[in-house]
């Protein structure tokens, strides 16, 4: 949209530059404020505009689709310059902080008119009040409600000798919440860290952000901001720390190392730049340790559609179909718990045992559930005072939100077998004093403006002075109403109103028709004339002047004293802050017990048995996202049952490899199982009729084939790149979902792959593990690999169609049905006669080999994982695959290659 508007009307300072090569002293001012800040948009206060000069004029004006219009002169040159107005600045902010762009807030710091006073070459004072990135909102409309808004710091520590791993600290916040973590991980688990929390920002030193290695990485991810060497100063970094909580020493946030020492203070100094002597309130930095969450990196996020669809929407997540909470801290606080599901068996107990009080009284839930529905989100509100940007508003989401926690702690008292979990938070609900509702609940009126400059919202009888000097004004209003019926009187001028606006301040407006009359005498010894516009004409009096200037200055003094007293409520509430985030967390975590014991009595979910053994026995479990979605058009959901838990005698868990045809419902499958062990490590019931897991520490999910053009790699390399990974680091504990590995690929190769994928998933990661394939092949691996269980999905020929009964039953498949799936896909009748003819053939003259695929010396041959593959067989048979192409062979050069294999195999096989 384009915006204009009239300059100098509200800029009364001469224009940046005369033209001669000498800057104005507004444009020094510019050019030094921005000098200070180069890495940001600078949005310079002009009245009711923040404008913008020179390059950002330009990046903002192609960034928003506003005008670039021009203004004085510097070195001989136009400059560029465009604005926002000031009243609508969140909304400019929110596209170009989305956009990647930094913005530095620069403001007036005093009253033009104070300028003036100095001189009339005088400039404004004016200096940066706030950076705004990515990391450090706290504007409503700025953030997602649902969603937390992470700042992080990464440090790394080199490795102090050869041979040992660099380390590396985090420390994130959230400054909407308040919320302060610290952790520490490997180079191998960082991605899977910096994937669960989806910061919106990080921050890293230059030397870490240009680090050779990491540098790639960085670039994928949305925006890492390098800063210099003092915010990541470890020598500091405690005495930043400390300060900034007003501590003695760092000892009180638990023993921290100097790497997540370095992390943390990075935080808060990065906080303290960026707001700028406004002090959000964060909790003191509380430390993760190691392994307490299931470790899930990027992919197999992204492939399971834990927080949003492989196309980028909630909608149709596992979250948005888990989401039955009704607050945004309810939801921000289960997209955390999803995001990192616990491996402790009895913190996991007590979460579960949490939702079940609430799935056993379904009155104590929809009473919770109401009460809470209409609770303020009390933590943003809280933020947003602290640093100085709230309004009335927060207040009275602060005065409500304590009150809503105090009355649901008393409806709650009466549970029955109260869980430790809920008798928690129900402590912190009663923490905020009661005085300070009450107080609020006396001073804020009934019905609040969204700024406290509009006034007006500290209730009538609160204070007796506001009061007073309010009536005063009300008082000079009535006055003028009686003067507009006497001038109306007096001129005989019917139509003759009193009027205001912002430039003009109180008039006296007539229609044209009359404006003669009001200009020539006697009137105009009355009526001084101010304007004449196409239908009116507009006057002041010297008694319009005086009333003018007393309800002026009523109105200032009566805003002046709301203002002081909103400072107060302010002070009462932020004397308060860490008894209201305890009790914002609590209203938050009965949100989300509530919810999911919600979710489990709508869905029949059951609540899952989650121990410290290797078990995993699911009885008629469902795909959370995919019953939902059938339900809606009446389709039933086929349940099916898994178990991978190791068979007697064994210690490790099962591998269940699954044929089928294609659409049977195998990726269904995989992914439910997947979706149930999420669920039950975050503390929710599962879509099951019952489940029996042993923690998963790690949680791998690959799909076979997946484009990812966007990182320029071919996709089969991906799908190797992700397989490598699985098989380097899945322990007994971890939990693999292969779906079609292989399928980017030749057949041979693929087969090949997948072959030996599995028999390491099998004798070296020992891990429990579900593969889907379509390489039939693999089945006969059961008859060597003993906790390799062979599974299909079931489907019926019907008069020549395939009928999908989603059945996972024991056995392998003996078909494809890929041309009956084919057919169903509407393939042409006569191009679905020829395949059936090309594929009866195929089978005949593959029965009418002498051995089955499976017996082929290279397949069968013992399988040692540390084989040493220099042997002169594996080598040549190494480069004759190699050396073929089958994109550019005929289906008959294919075959024959075939047979030119099998042949050199069964020579070098006898040697
Ligand atoms: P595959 O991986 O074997 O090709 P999918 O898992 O993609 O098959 O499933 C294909 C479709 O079949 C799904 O989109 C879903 O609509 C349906 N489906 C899968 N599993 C079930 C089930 N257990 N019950 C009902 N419908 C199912
Ligand atoms: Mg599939």
């Amino acid at each position: 949209m384009a915006l204009t508007h009239p300059i100098g009307m509200s800029e009364p300072e001469p224009p940046p530059g005369d033209g001669n090569g000498r800057p104005s002293p507004m444009l020094e001012q510019y050019i030094e404020i921005k000098a200070a800040n180069p890495d940001c948009l600078l949005f310079y206060r002009m009245g009711d505009f923040y404008e913008m000069f020179f390059d950002d004029a330009e990046i903002a004006s192609r960034a928003l689709g506003i005008v670039l219009t021009k203004r004085g002169k510097h070195q001989g040159r136009d400059i560029p310059m465009c604005g926002v107005p000031v009243v609508r600045a969140d909304e400019y902010l929110h596209r170009l902080i989305a956009l990647g762009h930094r913005v530095a807030v620069c403001e007036q710091l005093e009253d033009p008119a104070e300028a003036r006073k100095r001189g009339s070459k005088s400039v404004v004072r004016r200096d940066v009040v706030r950076l705004v990135t990515p990391g450090t909102l706290t504007e409503d409309t700025l953030l997602d409600a649902r969603r937390n808004n992470y700042l992080l710091a990464v440090t790394r520590a080199r490795p102090s000798s050869a041979g040992e791993d660099a380390r590396f600290a985090l420390g994130w916040i959230d400054i909407s919440t308040g919320e302060f973590r610290i952790a520490k991980c490997d180079r191998l688990s960082l991605p899977a860290e910096i994937a669960r929390l989806e910061p919106s920002e990080i921050i890293v030193s230059d030397a870490l952000y240009a680090d050779a290695e990491l540098a790639p990485y960085w670039r994928t991810l949305p925006a890492v901001t390098p800063l210099t060497r003092d915010m990541f100063d470890s020598a500091t970094a405690e005495r930043r720390l400390t300060s900034f909580f007003a501590v003695a020493t760092s000892e009180a946030f638990g023993a921290l190392t100097r790497l997540e020492l370095t992390a943390a203070a990075a935080c808060v100094t990065y906080v303290e730049r960026t707001q700028i002597g406004k002090r959000p309130p964060l909790s003191p930095p509380l430390r993760e340790s190691a392994g307490a969450t299931m470790a899930i990196d990027q992919a197999t996020r992204g492939n399971l559609e834990l927080m949003r669809t492989l196309s980028g929407e909630r909608r149709g997540s596992l979250l948005d179909s888990i989401d039955r909470t009704v607050t945004s801290a309810g939801s921000r606080l289960l997209a955390q718990r999803l995001s990192a599901p616990l491996t402790d068996p009895g913190a996991i107990a007590r979460r579960l045992d949490a939702v079940a009080s609430f799935v056993d009284d379904g009155t104590v839930r929809a009473d919770t559930r109401s009460r809470l529905q209409a609770s303020p989100d009390l933590a943003r509100a809280l933020a947003r005072l602290a640093v100085g940007r709230g309004g009335p508003r927060d207040l009275a989401a602060i005065r409500d939100g304590v009150l809503a926690a105090a009355d649901l702690a008393r409806a709650l008292a009466s549970l029955k077998d109260m869980p430790a979990e809920i008798a928690e938070a129900l402590k912190s609900c009663h923490r905020p004093d009661g005085m300070l509702a009450a107080e609020l609940a006396a001073g804020l009126a009934a019905e609040l403006p969204a700024f406290k400059r509009d006034g007006g919202f500290v209730r009538e009888g609160y204070d007796a002075s506001l009061d007073e000097t309010r009536a005063l004004r009300d008082e000079s209003r009535r006055v003028v109403a009686a003067l507009q019926s006497r001038y109306a009187d007096e001129t005989t001028v019917r139509g003759l109103k009193i009027r205001h606006n912002n430039v003009l301040g109180y008039f006296v407006e007539v229609t044209a028709q009359h404006g003669e009359k009001f200009l020539a005498p006697p009137l105009n010894a009355t009526f001084i004339h101010r304007q004449t516009l196409a239908g009116q004409v507009r006057f002041t009096t010297a008694e319009l002047g005086e009333l003018e200037a007393k309800i002026a200055s009523a109105a200032e003094r009566a805003l002046g004293l709301e203002l002081e007293i909103f400072d107060r409520l302010v002070g009462n509430i932020l004397a308060q802050s860490a008894a209201i985030k305890e009790c914002a967390e609590a209203l938050g975590g009965f949100d989300v017990v509530s919810a999911l014991a919600h979710l489990a009595a709508e869905r029949d979910y059951a609540r899952p048995v989650v121990d410290d053994g290797h078990g995993f026995i699911i009885e008629g479990g469902r795909h959370p996202v995919v019953e939902q979605a059938l339900a809606r058009d009446g389709t039933p959901f086929v349940a099916n049952d898994c178990d991978l838990s190791p068979p007697k005698n064994a210690e490790a868990g099962r591998i269940w490899l699954i044929t089928g045809p294609n659409m049977a419902g195998k990726s269904t499958f995989l992914r439910q199982n997947a979706l149930i062990a999420i669920l039950a490590q975050m503390g929710s019931f599962v879509p099951a009729k019952a489940a029996h897991i042993g923690v998963v520490d790690r949680l791998f999910s690959r799909v076979g084939a997946a484009d990812d053009l966007a990182r320029g790699r071919s996709t089969f390399m991906v799908e190797m790149v992700e397989t490598a990974a699985i098989l380097n680091q899945a322990g007994p504990r971890a939990l693999v979902i292969l779906d079609e590995i292989g399928r980017g690929t030749a057949t041979f190769d693929g087969l090949s792959i997948a072959w030996a994928t599995v028999e390491h998933l099998h004798d070296v990661n020992r891990c429990r593990a579900l593969f889907a394939t379509h390489f039939h092949e693999l089945t006969a691996l059961s008859a060597r690999l003993d906790r390799l269980h062979n599974a299909t999905v079931k489907v019926k020929e019907w008069q020549g169609d395939v009928v999908f009964l989603h059945e996972v039953v024991p056995g392998s498949a003996d078909h494809s049905y890929g041309i009956q799936v084919a057919k169903l896909a509407g393939l042409p009748a006569s191009v679905i006669e020829r395949a059936k003819l090309v594929l009866a053939k195929l089978e005949q003259d593959d029965r009418a080999k002498p051995k089955g695929f499976e017996d082929l010396p290279l397949f069968a041959a013992p399988y040692k994982p540390t084989q040493d593959t220099q042997d002169d067989a594996y080598q040549f048979m190494v480069a004759a695959v190699a050396a073929l192409n089958p994109d550019e062979m005929s289906p008959r050069e294919a075959m024959e290659a075939l047979y030119m294999l099998k042949q050199k195999l069964a020579q070098t096989g006898k040697k």
